[in-house]
């Protein structure tokens, strides 16, 4: 039997290869998508849905890097680590560590703002050629800091956040409460980014995606890849089952999974992963009208379609390890203080974000070899990001 060949393979059928894979076959080039599940249904199924232009700093900033002995020994922080991945990521964390000092971060953050300069409009001409226009609202965000010396703090995030040209407004607690008074009252106050766009439902847009691929004709080959090797004018990804796909240009685009296929083509890359975790409540009004992200809590309560999702928090413990029924408790306390008439719990879920030390996604050739992309390490904002890495990876190729 004949290896399936094509003009080019995108690896990873998540918003970022599905991205990739829909700008390129819209443009009349010979794709197909390599995807071992349901096509959306990792990270990009489970995110909070804020296509967030103003998230221009970057995970590691100096206040982080003063606070991380704290957030990681504190039980009700949002960020915790499983010691048994420690010697494995202490790479990753050094890493981190240089890139949360002032000079690093605040280059950092300039790379974001450039990268997420133009995410919005992006989306919205995405989501129109794909009919999906319906799930975008431009409904604002709240960022909320709950203590009067958390909102001091954050000074610094608004003047990096202005820096980079994002549009807030800072407001009182009371202020919030007019907007939101389905929120508990707090000190503090809160930056609202009174132009920023959300998704009604991050799962619909990834089967709206999915279903637009199918019409476009583009073969969804319904494997795992192991390993790319070059030869000639093709490489061949090794798959499951001795399955073997050639292309001329191969495109890694398997979020927090891509380390092993980029080291397949000699990248040694640092990448890893922040597991983070969603609670969903059905109800038919949501408490909040648009996402509200508890600073302190480190998620977002965000409205969705027929119910309202708690997501967020940051876990460092790799891919294999099971859910933390502690860390999901945690969330559900953080979420019943931030909105005290929440009911039962309907349902949760554990996702893997693919986290690079410096916050800013590899998003570039392989240094081995021109055929080869690699699109991934988005962390928190790759929904965010996807038609931006689209373009940029149409470009390249
Ligand atoms: C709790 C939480 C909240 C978030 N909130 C937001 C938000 O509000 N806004 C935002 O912009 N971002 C948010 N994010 C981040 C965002 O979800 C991710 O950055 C984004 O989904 C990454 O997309 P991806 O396509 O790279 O990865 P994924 O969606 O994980 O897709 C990768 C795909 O590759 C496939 N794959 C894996 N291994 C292989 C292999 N060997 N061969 C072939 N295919 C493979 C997987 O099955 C998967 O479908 C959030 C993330 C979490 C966890």
């Amino acid at each position: 039997m004949n290896n399936p060949r094509h003009d080019i393979v995108v690896i990873g059928g998540g918003v970022i290869g599905m991205n990739i894979a829909y700008k390129l076959a819209k443009s009349g080039r010979d794709v197909a998508l390599i995807e071992p599940d349901e096509l959306g249904m990792g990270a990009s199924y489970g995110n909070a849905g804020t296509i967030a232009d103003y998230a221009t700093i970057p995970l590691g900033t100096p206040n982080v890097l003063r606070d991380l002995p704290r957030l990681m020994f504190d039980r009700e922080s949002p960020l915790s680590i499983h010691y048994s991945v420690v010697p494995r990521l202490l790479p990753w964390l050094i890493q981190f560590a240089f890139q949360s000092l002032p000079g690093p971060s605040r280059a950092n953050a300039k790379a974001l703002g450039q990268l997420l300069n133009n995410a919005n409009a992006l989306w919205r001409t995405t989501a129109e050629e794909l009919g999906a226009s319906h799930l975008l609202h431009q409904r604002g965000c709240l960022y909320l800091y709950d203590s009067e010396n958390a909102f001091i703090a954050a000074k610094a995030d608004e003047k990096m956040r202005r820096d980079n040209g994002v549009a807030l407004e800072v407001i009182s607690a009371s202020e919030v409460l007019q907007l939101e008074p389905g929120l508990s009252t707090f000190q503090g106050g809160a930056h609202y980014f009174p132009d920023a766009t959300s998704i009604d439902d991050p799962g619909a847009l990834m089967k709206t995606f999915a279903s637009r691929l199918n019409d476009l004709g583009m073969s969804v080959i319904k494997a795992r890849a192991n390993n790319i090797v070059e030869h000639g004018q093709y490489s061949d990804i090794h798959c499951d089952d001795n399955l073997i796909v050639s292309a001329r240009k191969v495109v890694i685009a398997a979020g927090a999974h891509s380390r092993a296929l980029a080291r397949s083509v000699g990248e040694n890359v640092t990448l890893d992963t922040e597991r983070g975790y969603h609670l969903e409540f059905d109800m038919p009004k949501s408490p909040v009208s648009r996402p509200v992200c508890s600073a302190r809590r480190g998620f977002y309560a965000s409205p969705m379609n027929g119910r309202l999702r708690i997501a967020g928090t940051v876990e460092f413990g790799g891919v294999d390890l099971p859910a933390s029924p502690q860390r999901l408790a945690m969330l559900e306390r953080g979420a019943r203080e931030l909105l005290p008439q929440l009911g039962e719990v309907s349902r949760a879920w554990l996702g893997f974000r693919p986290s690079v030390p410096n916050s800013v996604p590899i998003i570039r050739r392989s240094k081995r070899s021109k055929h080869i992309i690699l699109a991934f390490g988005h962390g928190h904002i790759g929904v965010t990001l996807a038609p931006v890495t689209a373009t940029m990876v149409q470009a390249l190729i």
